[in-house]
C-alpha cells in the first residue's frame, strides 16, 4: 500500500513542475478550512490522548498551525521569489541569484506529545516550499492520528498530502522508499535510525529532538521566576520537548522557591489537581511506570500523588542532586528536580559539561549574568527570565544542536529547510575579458594586481 502511495504520487509529477505557488496557496487554504471544520473532533482526539485542555490545545496545536497556514499564505510570494545576489566583477556583465526550489517528495514523521502541531507546522513549510509530502503521525497518540487522516483526506490532494497510519513497521516500510527530504520529531536513539536509513539514498533530513533542557534561577524575584516556571514545566503535564528539565538554583533561595512552587500550582490547578480540567494526563503506562520509576533517590517535596488507571502523576517537587538517576535522562514528565548549586558560574560550567540542550533558561538579575549564560553555553533555543515562549515567535528558528537536533523550522525558516537553494548566474554575451583563458603566459602578475585590487 505504501509503494503504491509513493508511486501514485511519482506518477502525478511525471513531467509536470512542483506546486505552483497559487496551488500552494489554494492547497494551504483548503488544509486552514479542513482544519477549522474539524477543530472539535481535534479537540477530542487530544483530550482523549493526552487529557489535554481545550485552552492548551487551543493555544500549543490548532491556533498555532493556523497561524503557521495564515503567514505562509501571506508571505510566500515573497519567500519563494528568487534574490539577486552580487557578482564578481571579472565576470561582468553578469547577475547572480538564489532560487528557492521544492526538493520534491517530503517524508513527515511526528511524535505524540504535540500530536498534531509537530506534523502540521512542518507540512505547511512542505507546502510553501511547493513539496509533495508523506506524513505519518505518532501511533502511540491514536485518537489525534486519526483525526490529522480525516483533516488531510478533507483536503482531497492524494497526489500531493497523503497520511501513512502506524507504527515501526510502517515507518520503516516508508523509509525503504526513497525520498527527497525526511522531516522527523522524536527522540534522540530514534533519530539515528532515520539518519542511517536515509544516509543510504543521501536524502537530507532535519532531527528535531529532545533531552535535558536546564533552568537556572538566580535572581531575586523569586516568586516570578517559580511561577514562570511551573508554567512551563507543568504545561501539557510536563510532556513538552521544552519544558524546563531541572532548576539550579542558590542554597539560601530553595525554600522560597519551593513554596513558591506550590503556591503558583494550586493557584493554576485547585486543591484537588486530579479534578482540574487544566491538567494533562501522562500518554500511556509504559511512560507512567517510566517516570515513576526515575526519581526513586530523589526526595519528594511535594506532590507524587498518582493514579495508575488513569496515568495521573500530580505535578511533583523533587530535591535532588547533580548525581541523581533523574538527572541522567529527559524527564518528558509532571516531575521537577530541584537542586542546589552555589552560583552562577558553577551552574553554568555543570550545563556546558552536558550535552547541548533544545532549551536552556536562565533567571538573573545582573546584566552580566545573562551575558555570560549566553555566551557559553551553545543551546537550540534560549530564554531569559520566562519559558518555552521562543517557540511561539516565528521569526526564531526552532531547532536543536547536538544531541538536541539537526536543522530548525518555525515561520520563513520552515520554508527555508523544505527549499533547495539553487545558485544561478547569468552571463551576456557583450563583453569577453580573455584573461582567465590559457595560454597563461604573461598573465599571473597582471591577475594577482587586479584581485589584490578588487578581489
Ligand atoms: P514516538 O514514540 O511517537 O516516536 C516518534 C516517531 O518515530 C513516531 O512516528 C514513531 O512511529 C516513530 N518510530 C518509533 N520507533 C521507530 C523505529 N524503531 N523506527 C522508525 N520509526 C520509529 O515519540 P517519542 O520519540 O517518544 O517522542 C518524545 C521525544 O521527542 C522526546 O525526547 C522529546 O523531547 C522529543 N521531541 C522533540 C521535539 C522537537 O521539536 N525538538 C518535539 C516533540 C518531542
Amino acid at each position: 500500500m505504501i509503494a503504491e502511495l509513493i508511486n501514485r504520487q511519482d506518477r502525478a509529477l511525471k513531467g509536470r513542475p512542483l506546486a505552483s505557488i497559487n496551488k500552494r496557496k489554494e492547497l494551504l487554504s483548503s488544509l486552514y478550512r479542513s482544519i477549522e471544520n474539524c477543530s472539535q473532533e481535534i479537540y477530542q482526539a487530544l483530550q482523549l490522548d493526552l487529557g489535554k485542555s481545550k485552552f492548551e490545545a487551543y493555544v500549543s496545536e490548532i491556533d498555532f498551525v493556523l497561524h503557521e497556514i495564515k503567514r505562509a499564505i501571506k508571505m510566500v510570494d515573497s519567500w519563494a521569489k528568487p534574490k539577486r545576489v552580487g557578482s564578481p566583477w571579472v565576470f561582468f556583465p553578469a547577475q547572480s541569484y538564489i532560487y528557492p526550489e521544492p526538493y520534491g517528495k517530503v517524508l513527515i514523521i511526528g511524535p505524540w506529545n504535540y500530536p498534531f502541531m509537530l506534523v502540521l507546522s512542518p507540512l505547511i513549510g512542505a507546502l510553501a516550499a511547493g513539496n509533495q509530502a508523506i506524513i505519518k503521525p505518532s501511533e502511540i497518540s491514536v485518537e489525534t492520528s486519526k483525526i490529522i487522516t480525516k483533516v488531510i483526506n478533507q483536503v482531497g490532494e492524494p497526489d500531493l498530502i497523503s497520511v501513512v497510519e502506524g507504527g515501526i513497521e510502517e515507518t520503516s516500510a516508508l523509509l525503504d522508499c526513497q525520498f527527497d527530504y525526511i522531516f522527523y520529531t522524536g527522540n534522540g536513539q530514534v533519530g539515528r535510525i532515520i539518519l542511517e536509513r536515509a544516509a543510504k539514498n543521501l536524502t537530507p533530513t532535519t532531527l528535531e529532538l529532545g533531552g535535558k533542557s536546564p533552568c537556572l534561577v538566580y535572581t531575586d524575584r523569586i516568586d516570578l521566576a517559580a511561577k514562570r516556571v511551573v508554567w512551563g514545566k507543568f504545561f501539557n503535564a510536563g510532556q513538552s520537548c521544552v519544558a524546563p528539565d531541572y532548576v539550579l538554583l542558590k542554597p539560601s533561595n530553595k525554600a522560597k522557591f519551593v513554596d513558591a512552587c506550590k503556591k503558583w500550582l494550586t493557584h493554576f490547578y485547585g486543591q484537588e489537581i486530579d479534578r482540574s480540567a487544566d491538567y494533562g494526563r501522562v500518554i500511556n503506562s509504559r511512560h507512567f511506570n517510566r517516570i515513576c520509576n526515575y526519581f526513586t533517590d530523589a526526595e519528594v517535596l511535594w506532590g507524587n500523588v498518582r493514579d495508575a488507571k488513569s496515568n495521573y502523576l500530580s505535578p511533583t517537587l523533587l530535591d535532588a542532586k547533580l548525581d541523581s538517576k533523574i538527572m541522567e535522562e529527559e524527564i518528558f514528565g509532571p516531575v521537577l528536580p530541584i537542586i542546589e548549586v552555589d552560583d552562577v558560574s558553577a551552574a553554568i560550567d555543570y550545563i556546558a559539561s552536558r550535552d547541548k540542550p533544545l532549551a536552556a533558561y536562565g533567571f538573573f538579575d545582573a546584566e552580566s549574568d545573562k551575558q555570560l549564560y549566553i555566551a557559553r553555553i551553545t543551546a537550540g533555543g534560549m530564554v531569559i527570565n520566562d519559558t518555552l515562549i521562543h517557540l511561539s515567535n516565528a521569526n526564531l528558528p526552532f531547532g536543536g544542536v547536538g544531541e538536541s537536533g539537526i536543522g530548525a523550522y518555525h515561520g520563513h525558516h520552515s520554508f527555508e529547510t523544505f527549499s533547495h537553494k539553487k545558485s544561478v548566474m547569468r552571463r551576456s554575451f557583450y563583453f569577453e575579458n580573455s584573461l582567465r583563458y590559457p595560454p597563461y603566459a604573461g598573465k599571473l602578475s597582471l591577475i594577482r594586481k587586479i584581485l589584490a585590487l578588487f578581489g
